[in-house]
């Protein structure tokens, strides 16, 4: 049986003490425990970012990529192996700044892959910069005078791409974000789980004291995850009230994996490889060259 003890690794953390990503790590170990998913049957790709030093943190194969291309490289993994579980784990910058086109096309797509976004709306790597979800009027480094960029709605943006699983979660209510992250690893298509995370260095109004009194659950306000419409609207509550949940889920649309021909056969890393003769790779040399 696997357990979360299984995920632990002997690298020292060096986010702040307070991060919202320890919360986001510790669920995501557990939410693989329950799934009874080993840690050699899945790879977390990253970019750039506090967050994205999580695989350093977990004993789990991973891969930090450049900043914005976890996707990309993500695909690449779920073509070659579509046997293992696949995720993404990245923070807003790297998700919805530099690899927003990435995770439109990943949507398209649809391919196996559970993206998580640890949304703590600021740049916290390199010392506090507003970021793609930062709040309009935010003071930083590179807004003096406040941020006058509107706001990506990264959840209103995905149901609109088509996305087939949209979701939010929040580590201070860790049992919740456990529950949810597994959901998106049993979904078979691209899963998005933007979740918000206190950053308590560069990001002190998005607090876990701002957020508690505010997040409630979708599933007990009896929200319909098949309802488009209504999950649209919710995408786009923020302020007293901001939801958390599964926001649009919908099934039975092929996966990008289910349609390609070459993986009908089985995942590409199974299947037997052919030595091409000399005559053929002159043959295949005068065709593209
Ligand atoms: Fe976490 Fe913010 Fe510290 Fe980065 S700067 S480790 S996001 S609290």
């Amino acid at each position: 049986m696997v357990t979360r003890k299984d995920f632990d690794s002997p690298v020292p953390s060096t986010w702040c003490t307070g991060c919202g990503n320890y919360g986001i790590m510790n669920a995501v170990k557990m939410a693989l425990a329950e799934q009874d998913i080993a840690p050699h049957q899945v790879v977390i790709f990253t970019g750039i970012g506090c967050g994205s030093k999580l695989p350093h943190y977990m004993k789990v194969s991973g891969f930090h990529t450049i900043h914005g291309r976890a996707l990309p490289v993500a695909t690449g993994a779920r073509l070659a192996n579509h046997g293992i579980k696949i995720m993404t784990i990245h923070g807003d910058g790297d998700g919805y700044g530099m690899g927003l086109g990435h995770m439109l096309h990943a949507i398209r797509r649809n391919i196996g892959i559970v993206d998580m976004v640890q949304n703590n709306r600021v740049y916290g790597l390199t010392k506090g910069q507003y970021s793609p979800t930062s709040d309009p009027g935010m003071r930083t480094p590179t807004s003096p005078e406040g941020a006058i960029d509107r706001p990506v709605p990264p959840l209103g943006l995905a149901i609109a791409a088509g996305a087939t699983f949209v979701a939010r979660g929040f580590p201070g209510e860790l049992r919740h974000l456990v529950w949810l992250i597994g959901q998106a690893l049993q979904h078979p298509g691209y899963a998005l789980v933007d979740v918000l995370q206190p950053c308590v260095t560069f990001n002190r109004p998005s607090s876990y004291d701002f957020y508690n009194p505010r997040v409630y659950k979708l599933e007990e306000a009896g929200h319909d995850p098949t309802d488009k419409t209504a999950a649209w609207e919710l995408a786009y509550e923020w302020g007293e009230r901001i939801p958390i949940g599964i926001f649009y889920r919908v099934k039975g649309v092929p996966t990008y994996e289910e349609q390609v021909p070459a993986l009908k056969a089985g995942p590409l890393v199974k299947q037997p490889v052919e030595k091409l003769r000399p005559e053929q790779i002159e043959e295949l040399r005068a065709e593209v060259i």
